[in-house]
Parts: C-alpha cells; sequence; structure tokens
C-alpha cells in the first residue's frame, strides 16, 4: 500500500472516524467527563483535563507535522513553554536564552528567575562561534533557541549551537513559531524539543490562543503529556476543532504569506523613510545565507526601522489603513505591531535597546491579501511617515 505524504494524513487529520454517525469531519467532543464501561473499566478518555478526542486528533496531526513522536497540546504558547521548563529542569538549572528572544518569553524566564526557580542567560546566537564559546563557558542544562527571532529577524543555526548544547547534555528546544514546520524542521537539525505558540500561523485565523510542545521520542512526549495534566494547562476541546480546521489549509496560507512577504519587501525596501529593512530573504540581512540553507522559506515576518524615530512610527501608524495595529501575526489579516511599546513593552529600555529594539522600529505581519494592496497601502503610509 502507498503510504501518504505527511501534508496528506494533516490535511486528512480525524476525517471518517466517527464511530457513531459516520460524520466525515470529526466531532467536537466537549464533554468534560466520559462515563466508565463498568466497574473498574475505563475507556480511552475519562477526563478531559487529562485527555479529550479532539485535541488528540491536533496533538498527533501536529506531531505528524513537525515529525516528532507525540505533541501536547496547551492552553497558550506560554504554557507550552512553561511545560517544557517544569518538565526538563530541576531547582538551580542553566537555561541560555536568545538575547532577542519573544517579549513574553522573556518575561517568563526573568519572572521564574526571579523567584528562584532556575538561571537563565541571555547569549546572542546570532555569532554562532562566539556564542559557542560562551556556552562552554556556561554549562546550560537547556538550550533554548527561537529562529527567527522577534522582532529582528536573526537567524540562529540550529545544528551548531544544538551540537554544542548536546555536547554539555543540554536538552535543545526550538521556538518554530515564525517559521512553523512548513518552513523550518527543527528535528531534522537536532532539537530535541520544539514549542509553538499554535495562537499565530498553525491556527492562522487570529481567534484562538493555544500552545503545543512536540518530542521527538516517545519517551519525552509521555513525561510532557504527565505533565500537562499535572500542572493544567492542557487546552481547550473548542480551541482544538477551530485549530485542527485552521492546520488543513496552513500549506495553502503560509505559501501565500510567504509570496507576499518576498513582493512587499521588494516594493518597499529602497523608501527614503526607511533606516534598515529587516527580512532573512534580503541579501544584505545577516542570517540571509543561513536562513537559506536552513529554512525552507522566509516566513511572514519582516521590521522597518524608520528613519524618523518614534514620531515617524506614529505618522506611519496613523495614515496606514490595511495593517491592524495589533500584537500577535500569522492570522490571515496583515498586522503592524510596534515592538518597544507593545509586544516588548516587559523588557526595560536598556535591555530592548540591547535586543535592538529601537524607537522607530515596525514589525510587520504580512496577511493573504493581495499583494497590490498591501503595497499601496504601504506605500502610502511611508511617504505619510516622512512627515
Ligand atoms: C506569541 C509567541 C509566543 C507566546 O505564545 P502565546 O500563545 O501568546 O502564549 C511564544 N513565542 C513566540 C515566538 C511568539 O510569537
Amino acid at each position: 500500500m502507498t503510504e501518504f505524504s505527511s501534508l496528506t494524513r494533516v490535511i486528512r487529520a480525524g476525517i471518517e472516524t466517527d464511530p457513531a454517525q459516520g460524520a466525515v469531519v470529526p466531532p467536537l467532543y466537549s464533554s468534560s467527563t466520559y462515563a466508565f464501561k463498568a466497574f473498574g473499566e475505563r475507556r480511552e478518555f475519562d477526563y478531559t483535563r487529562s485527555g479529550n478526542p479532539t485535541r488528540a486528533i491536533l496533538g498527533e496531526a501536529l506531531a505528524e507535522l513537525e515529525g516528532g513522536a507525540g505533541a501536547s497540546v496547551v492552553a497558550t504558547g506560554t504554557a507550552a513553554m512553561t511545560l517544557a521548563l517544569i518538565t526538563l529542569l530541576e531547582p538551580g538549572d542553566l537555561v541560555a536564552y536568545p538575547h532577542d528572544c519573544y517579549g513574553g518569553s522573556w518575561r517568563l524566564f526573568e519572572e521564574l528567575r526571579a523567584k528562584g526557580h532556575y538561571r537563565f542567560e541571555a547569549v546572542d546566537f546570532t555569532d554562532t562561534e562566539a556564542a559557542r564559546e560562551r556556552l562552554r563557558e556556561l554549562r546550560p542544562s537547556l538550550v533554548w533557541i527561537e529562529t527567527p527571532s522577534n522582532p529582528l529577524l536573526g537567524v540562529t543555526d540550529v545544528r551548531a549551537i544544538g551540537e554544542t548544547g548536546h555536547e554539555l547534555g543540554a536538552v535543545v528546544v526550538v521556538d518554530n513559531t515564525f517559521l512553523t514546520p512548513l518552513g523550518q524542521r527543527p528535528f531534522e537539525l537536532g532539537a530535541d524539543v520544539i514549542v509553538h505558540s499554535v495562537t499565530k500561523c498553525l491556527n492562522g485565523h487570529s481567534d484562538v490562543v493555544q500552545g503545543a510542545i512536540v518530542a521527538k521520542t516517545e519517551e519525552l512526549a509521555e513525561r510532557f503529556d504527565w505533565w500537562s495534566n499535572v500542572l493544567g494547562v492542557t487546552a481547550s476541546p473548542a480551541d482544538s476543532h477551530l485549530v485542527l480546521r485552521g492546520l488543513r489549509t496552513l500549506h495553502v496560507r503560509f505559501e501565500r504569506h510567504q509570496r507576499n512577504a518576498v513582493e512587499v519587501v521588494d516594493a518597499i525596501k529602497d523608501h527614503p523613510a526607511i533606516r534598515t529593512v529587516y527580512f532573512p530573504g534580503l541579501e544584505t540581512h545577516p542570517g540571509h545565507e543561513l536562513a537559506m540553507r536552513q529554512q525552507l522559506g522566509f516566513g511572514s515576518m519582516f521590521s522597518i526601522d524608520l528613519a524618523g524615530g518614534e514620531a515617524a512610527a506614529r505618522r506611519f501608524v496613523e495614515g496606514k489603513r490595511l495593517f491592524s495595529l495589533a500584537e500577535s501575526l500569522g492570522g490571515t489579516e496583515s498586522l503592524v505591531a510596534h515592538p518597544a511599546t507593545m509586544t516588548h513593552v516587559a523588557m526595560p529600555p536598556e535591555i530592548q535597546a540591547l535586543a535592538g529594539i529601537t524607537p522607530g522600529l515596525l514589525r510587520f505581519s504580512v496577511g493573504i491579501e493581495p499583494a497590490e494592496d498591501l503595497i499601496a497601502d504601504l506605500r502610502a503610509s511611508l511617504d505619510a511617515a516622512l512627515g
């Protein structure tokens, strides 16, 4: 028998598996609890915190997409990060994380550090040799990688950094939110664990918050499932039902997102209002060659630093019509964010400066609208930014 492709299996996840009515699309099982067959005879599911049929189909589809042994589907991307840390670390263990990571990751690490649970050290992973040297000094138990990074799209060499982490006995975790399994294959690059903010591209319609943690091995997958129930961070069945629907179109959405991003960046990159464009698809981007080698595409995110600073950013935002001023990313609608006052506001100004977040920086999530409309709107807003 022919083995169907992984993509086909994801598009058809749970299709025609309903034992009761033969529903083509798997029904939403919202019940919190499940009757035992008889005294002492448990069915496959007993209580939705520990397991749920709808969430289980989604978990299998996510594991299939990443090529992992299993996936735990949890309430938010942040819950997935928390689950990873609590499951993998002992008190006092050291985590090496990227100096320019997502603001919420930084806040989580910082607050757990302040409580004395674990130790955290920020490392610039985009300079591979210096980062390997630093890791050998630090000897972390866990290496946390986020690539491309948020919001400057710095690219980390997952294979090289992961190898050094493994030499030191560390577990290697990759936050693969920005590129999705269709844009980057962390397990093939040596990662042990992948975390996702499912909220973003995987759901893709900005109507759910959810997270997932995918394990390379069966043993790790079981530990994550165990701890997600212990901590009570598992995702709701209704959200899982919506995400399953979103996931079936991920490949067509993501192709359009990526194509739009390349076209939009190409059309605006020389605009006089812009000082720097951050997009791994540009030859001038410091991570371009690595991205060409390591990624399957350039993703749907780019940032620009406006020459006129915060005043220009304000004029841009007041002039735009299509890009909604909002946090988050990966939805069908295009968004713009001002990291210094939005996504990265939790970072004090000096840490923002170290991460390269300037007052004139704007971050874009390119949606799937026709590219010519996005380009027209961006050009008009950039003209407005000039003042
Ligand atoms: C949004 C995001 C998260 C956090 O996910 P939530 O679903 O908002 O909790 C983590 N990492 C990255 C890269 C993100 O963009």
